[in-house]
């Protein structure tokens, strides 16, 4: 039997208790798909500062670094965080780090929402269709935030000039490109690709490669789409979406409009991938949002984002994909069957009983 190494880093505020949940849920489905997982917890984040003096410890760097993928929570207290300087604060010296260590250059950041959610989305139901399903696959490590040049400066008499550059390379743009047509395999076959090529070089390079790439992948519908009309058409019509291709800053912006539309912050997972001697299958697997102060240590969370995380992880680091469906298969039949954590209840939904962090990892364990 395959052992998978895990490194589990919980982190701060809600971490501890929906990672919790994500282990509890992996053991279920571990027994039932026969496989073994081992995994082994480790501090981040404030709990690193705390054990060890810094947010990514040099035994969690070493564990991760022998693991085949990382589980992480969430770092970061906003309390907390002013109180030291900038680049040891727990989101840049543990989260940008480990990014950086493992080259983890794809960003996916799937948003399902179930119809029996549809009050929990701001769009009007008659928008929801039959429920939204998209994935945003994101460049994460080139284009503006790391061009070059980027700089300030002062000309004088109160007057400055920002600079940043966007830049992508073929290879760049070839190897997302990849990525994004390999998940759209797997899920209903349609890419549409996003870009400024009417306005921006990088645009017409990004179209150019991405329709190029688009040729080995034969049954994937290529669309492309310019950013500005993207943004509209989520509002307007996120159904017609399946995988939603972004370089980096388009991404980010595109990821969180549509994490709007997907009900709830504890709901959303995501996926951040880096090569191995060619393979992509290394991978930091963690919730959208973050530590949520304040509803932490209260078994108020919701920690589907978490275990939805894992099953991402058991489908792209480890090929695990009938078991990473029936962990996703069970999160919706715990919806189905009415559990509900406090951000996605309503009162006025019938069948629908509130449930904490705890009850809501049982329901889904339960049914994987
Ligand atoms: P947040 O995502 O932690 O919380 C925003 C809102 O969403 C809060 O009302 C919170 O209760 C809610 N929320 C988030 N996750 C939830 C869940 N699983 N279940 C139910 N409700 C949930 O954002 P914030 O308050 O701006 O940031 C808090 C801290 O987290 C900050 O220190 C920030 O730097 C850090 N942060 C870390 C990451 C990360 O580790 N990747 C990401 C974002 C923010």
């Amino acid at each position: 039997m395959k052992t998978y190494n895990i490194a589990a880093l919980a982190g701060d505020g809600i971490g501890n208790e929906v990672m919790r949940e994500a282990i509890k849920v992996l053991r279920a489905t571990e027994s039932k798909f026969k496989f073994k997982l081992a995994i082994t917890e480790a501090p981040v984040g404030w709990a690193g500062i705390d054990a060890a003096g810094k947010a990514l410890p040099d035994v969690t760097l070493a564990l991760c670094k022998k693991s085949d993928a990382i589980l992480f929570g969430s770092v970061g207290l906003p309390e907390r965080d002013p109180t030291i300087p900038k680049e040891e604060r727990p989101e840049r010296a543990a989260l940008l780090r480990l990014r950086k260590e493992f080259g983890l250059f794809a960003n996916l950041r799937p948003v399902k929402l179930p119809k029996v959610l549809a009050h929990a989305c701001p769009l009007a139901k008659e928008r929801q269709g039959d429920g939204i399903d998209i994935l945003v696959v994101r460049e994460l490590t080139g284009g503006m935030y790391f061009g070059q040049p980027k700089k300030t400066e002062d000309l004088g008499g109160g007057n400055f000039r920002a600079t940043d550059t966007m830049v992508y390379t073929t290879p760049e743009i070839e190897r997302i490109a990849h990525v994004g047509f390999k998940a759209a395999e797997l899920r209903r076959k349609k890419l549409t690709s996003i870009d400024k090529a009417n306005v921006l070089e990088n645009g017409i390079l990004w179209r150019e490669v991405v329709t190029r790439v688009g040729k080995n992948y034969p049954g994937v519908t290529l669309e492309h789409m310019f950013v500005d009309n993207g943004a509209m058409q989520l509002m307007l019509k996120p159904t017609q979406f399946d995988v939603m291709l972004c370089e980096n800053m388009f991404g980010d912006i595109l990821s969180d409009e549509a994490a709007a539309i997907g009900g709830s912050l504890g709901m959303l997972p995501s996926a951040s991938l880096g090569t191995t001697s060619g393979e992509i299958t290394f991978g930091l697997y963690e919730p959208a949002g973050g530590t949520a102060p304040d509803i932490a240590g209260k078994n108020l969370a919701n920690p589907i984002a978490q275990i939805l995380s894992s099953a991402l992880m058991l489908r792209h680091s480890f090929g695990l994909n009938e078991a990473a469906a029936a962990i996703e298969s069970a999160v919706q039949r715990a919806i189905e069957s009415g559990h509900r954590t406090g951000d996605i209840f309503s009162a006025s939904e019938s069948g629908a009983r509130k449930v904490g962090t705890r009850e809501m990892g049982d329901a889904i364990a339960a049914v994987v």
